[in-house]
């Protein structure tokens, strides 16, 4: 049985008149870690409070561990869902001590297993020598790994994290956001991570989901969102890239930068698309009789980020290993080298 399970999940504020989600169905696998991933106000805050609970959805079901905790008519509380929950506004107890946060959750325990579980989260989150300072001693930081702590301290079924490493510098999210991957994976937590952050959601999840505007558009791994994805709002949302026109051949569909062989049922129903080029699938190589002219660079390390102008007056991106630094201006020899063709009716 799945951990959770969500069907056709619909919810809408009174005084709104659009859902703030739209029939959302999918399923998270025991011990899965899952992103919902998306730009601000698109629902994502408010799918999670629906699976903790704190709110009720106008339709749909939402089962937790195979038992239904939601259905219309029929919702279950949220004490009794055995969720765990760290939210943007990470509210600790400001009267009790870190450690005492940490076993808020733990009243059913004896003393010592208190001790014990808040002692191992404690030197999870690297906070042992803080156990006794107020939640106003602490940093932001410090304050989102007491929250995150807490909330694993009962081993919940699921946990829910609804950015909780937005207040973060970037070196402390990327060391966090591997942290709670190992620690969720060691105790073979189920969790979902809301963030709108596709870096954080690529090292974080197992499957990923990307919502806009309240509906989930693609639910997958994060190779199958940034290889096939299945609309031109994840592709490019997910990754960079541009969408050059192309035309249907005898053999394939023609591109500027290439021909590609493809058989009848490869090519696109329409006749007007775009094939979608992923900085990657452009290959710098001086040997290629097609050349293309830097108009942007961004060094980025061990590689350049290359806009290149190809003849047409259209736009690639190309991925470039850092050595070969090249002027603006400065034509430079060009390949495609695509793996699978994406393509999507033109706008
Ligand atoms: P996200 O977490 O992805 O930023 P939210 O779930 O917070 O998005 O919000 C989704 C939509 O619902 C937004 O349009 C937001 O304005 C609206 N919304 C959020 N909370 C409320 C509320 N309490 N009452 C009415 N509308 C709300
Ligand atoms: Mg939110």
């Amino acid at each position: 049985t799945p951990a959770l399970s969500i069907r056709n999940l619909s919810i809408l504020y009174s005084g709104s008149s659009v859902s703030a989600v739209r029939d959302v169905s999918f399923e998270l696998a025991q011990g899965e870690i899952a992103c919902l991933l998306g730009p601000s106000g698109c629902g994502k805050t408010t799918l999670l409070r629906a699976i903790a609970g704190f709110l009720m959805p106008n339709q749909g079901t939402i089962a937790l561990n195979g038992e239904s905790a939601s259905e219309p008519g029929r919702v279950r509380s949220p004490e009794k869902r055995n969720v765990g929950v760290v939210f943007q506004d990470y509210a600790l107890f400001p009267h009790l001590s870190v450690r005492k946060n940490i076993e808020f959750g733990l009243h059913k325990r004896s003393e010592p297993e208190k001790r014990h579980r808040s002692g191992e989260l404690l030197a999870l989150i690297g906070l042992e020598t803080l156990a006794d300072r107020y939640p106003h001693e602490l940093s932001g930081g410090q304050q989102q790994r007491v929250a995150l702590a807490r909330a694993l301290a009962p081993k919940p079924t699921l946990i829910l994290l609804d950015e909780p490493f937005s207040n973060l510098d970037v070196e402390l999210k990327e060391r966090l956001t591997f942290e709670v991957r190992e620690i969720l994976k060691a105790e073979n937590m189920s969790a979902i991570l809301v963030t709108h952050d596709q870096h954080e959601a690529f090292s974080m999840a197992d499957r990923i989901g990307v919502m806009h505007a309240g509906e989930l558009q693609q639910w997958g791994s994060s190779y199958s969102l940034y290889h096939q994805p299945n609309s031109r709002m994840v592709a490019d949302f997910i990754g960079q890239g541009v969408f050059l026109p192309g035309k249907k051949t005898e053999q394939g569909l023609q591109i500027e930068l290439a021909h590609l062989r493809l058989t009848e049922d490869q090519l696109p129903l329409n006749d007007e698309f775009d094939v979608l080029i992923r900085p990657d699938d452009i290959i710098h190589d001086d040997a290629s009789p097609m050349q293309a002219i830097v108009v942007r660079k961004a060094f980025r390390g061990a590689d350049f980020l290359y806009t290149l102008m190809l003849e047409s007056g259209a736009h690639v991106l190309a991925l470039v290993p850092s050595h070969h630094n090249h002027a603006i201006g400065e034509p430079i020899g060009i390949k495609l080298e695509l793996d699978h063709v994406i393509t999507f009716d033109r706008l």
